[in-house]
């Protein structure tokens, strides 16, 4: 495999604009197109989603199982990455998040990071920067090798969702080879072939529902509690959320046509008269198998919202997760702090994998061996079609926007509880509703000024 070295370049250079190499080698194994860096902006009370392109010729016109897209290596020098978004773009428009915000509260840099599907280092949520190692995305690079051109512009973006540091992009590398980023299919059920899909206990017909979870290991990775002098998240108590489909079909969700402001109708997504942003009605969408034959029914459900906070700009399903801060005093719960619902986009950003730590959910490993493994693609936050597939999983980290509990002043210190609540308005349709509360203890007040 042929890697260029680029040089690392002094910063502010005045043609910041993004003076583009391209650069092609070519061996047996694999192809490398490089872009070479320039100035990253900080946040300025609003955010400017730069745009890096990088130039793809001379490859086989399709992307797929065969032949595609192997991985990234990306130099970058951040005081505080964790105030970037970094996704990377197909010529065709497919986009996935390589990181997003990772890096917790003070780590810089990325130094020769390579992403790929099952980099040795692990995923990128849970390493430190500067990230030297071959860590998994937090997307999947799959879907950018799903049968589309891989010739053309390809782009990266990177967005500075905090003020305070301005950056330098080093290099972005781009590897393609024969050992391409590749969906792991170990079933052939599908849509299209809706008799090889499974139901529950043998049965012959069922309606294929959804089951959600939250993987314990994200949120006991990245939570942390702030002080309440804390300049960025005073007195909050900041955690991931992942939650995973271990159900037998996939959570689908579809936009209506009846977008509302308050109870008026109203033609499309918009700011109402109110000031608030307007709301538009989903279905569930649940397929069913019946004599070997696919049919789906849509069940009205719950709202969506075009969310514009830093680092979203797509649509949300509101009141997706519930936070709750709750103490135990002789077996009576008493709830100390709850969070505003959390809106979510709902989209695959991972799937699990049998022989991952992180796939024990209450003590069964999930992965591959699923039936319907896989069933279910949902790689966008578009307001039409929204979901997380049979074995996917949707993560929201730590420093996303809305990702907290405002903890009372003066709160004791001592041991708590933690819970989240996936779907607390049961608005949506699963086979099991009893395993959506996920817990976990939580010692508070170390930091705390009483
Ligand atoms: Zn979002």
């Amino acid at each position: 495999m042929n890697i260029n070295i680029i040089p690392l370049k002094p910063g502010h250079q005045k043609w910041w604009l993004g003076f583009i190499f391209i650069l092609w080698f070519s061996s047996l194994s694999a192809q490398t197109f490089t872009t070479k860096g320039t100035e990253l902006y900080d946040y300025y009370g609003y955010y400017f989603r730069q745009k890096f392109k990088i130039e793809v010729n001379g490859l086989a016109s399709v992307a797929d199982s065969t032949f595609g897209l192997e991985s990234v290596l990306l130099n970058l020098h951040h005081q505080r990455v964790s105030d970037l978004k970094i996704t990377l773009e197909s010529p065709d428009g497919t986009s996935i998040w390589l990181s997003n915000r990772n890096g917790k509260d003070s780590g810089a840099n990325y130094i020769d990071t390579r992403f790929s599907q099952f980099g040795k280092s692990g995923l990128i949520s849970a390493a430190v920067a500067p990230f030297t190692g071959n860590y998994r995305p937090d997307g999947q690079l799959e879907f950018l090798n799903h049968g589309q051109n891989p010739n053309g512009t390809w782009k990266l973006y990177i967005e500075d969702l905090k003020s305070d540091f301005n950056g330098i992009l080093d290099s972005i590398q781009l590897i393609f080879g024969h050992h391409p980023a590749k969906a792991i299919i170990t079933q052939k059920c599908a849509f299209e072939n809706i008799g090889l899909c499974n139901c529950p206990n043998g049965k012959n017909d069922c309606e294929l529902l959804p089951d959600l979870v939250i993987i314990p290991f994200f949120t006991k990775n990245q939570i942390q509690e702030y002080a309440w002098d804390d300049k960025q998240y005073p007195g909050q108590l900041r955690l991931a959320a992942t939650i995973a489909n271990i159900g037998y079909g996939p959570m689908e969700i579809t936009g209506t046509k009846n977008w509302f402001c308050g109870t008026t109708k109203v033609d499309s997504s918009q700011i109402c008269p109110n000031g608030k942003i307007n709301r538009l009605l989903v279905n569930q969408k649940v397929y069913s198998r019946k004599n070997a034959i696919l049919s789906y029914k849509e069940f009205p459900a719950g709202t969506m919202y075009f969310e514009n906070k830093p680092g979203h700009n797509h649509y949300h399903v509101d009141d997706w997760v519930e936070f709750r801060l709750v103490k135990t005093v002789n077996k009576k719960k008493i709830l100390i702090a709850k969070g505003s619902k959390v809106s979510y986009c709902l989209f695959t950003t991972g799937i699990l994998y049998n022989s991952d730590v992180f796939s024990a959910i209450d003590g069964k490993q999930y992965g591959e061996n699923m039936p319907n493994y896989g069933l279910g693609n949902y790689p966008t936050c578009n307001f039409d079609k929204q979901g997380i597939s049979v074995g996917g999983y949707d993560t929201y980290g730590m420093l996303y926007e809305g990702q907290s509990l405002a903890l009372p002043k003066n709160l004791k210190s001592g041991n708590y509880t933690l819970e989240i609540e996936i779907d607390p308005h049961h608005w949506y349709k699963e086979s099991n509703k009893k395993n959506n509360i996920f817990s976990m203890t939580v010692s508070i007040g170390k930091q705390q000024i009483n």
